[in-house]
């Protein structure tokens, strides 16, 4: 193996293991891995300042528009009930209370 190749194998692990810490602490690990081993420490930059996970996936609440982290089921901002279908918040369709599924 000459030192090129010695030297790329060395940088990608390097990028891959720092890239994947950085992108666990954003809860996004494989952004964190990918971006890692092709730009290294650009990569780590960029997944650093990116957004985390949970707020890539915050939805809006039906009720005050306030952003909602996914399966939350009360709104921090207007504290009113949401349910979720489908990965979409709704307001809770008439007054029963329906606590199965
Ligand atoms: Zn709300």
């Amino acid at each position: 193996m000459d030192d090129v190749t010695l030297w790329w194998l060395v940088s990608a692990g390097v990028g891959l293991v720092v890239g994947v810490v950085i992108g666990t602490a954003k809860r996004r690990a494989m952004a964190g891995a990918v971006w890692g081993v092709l730009l290294g420490p650009v990569g780590w930059l960029i997944v650093a300042i990116g957004p985390d996970a949970a707020q890539q996936r915050a939805k809006r609440c039906p009720h005050c528009l306030g952003l909602l982290p996914v399966l939350q089921s009360e709104c921090a901002h207007c504290n009113r009930r949401v349910v979720w279908v489908r990965g979409e918040p709704r307001k809770p369709s008439g007054s029963a209370q329906s606590i199965s599924q």
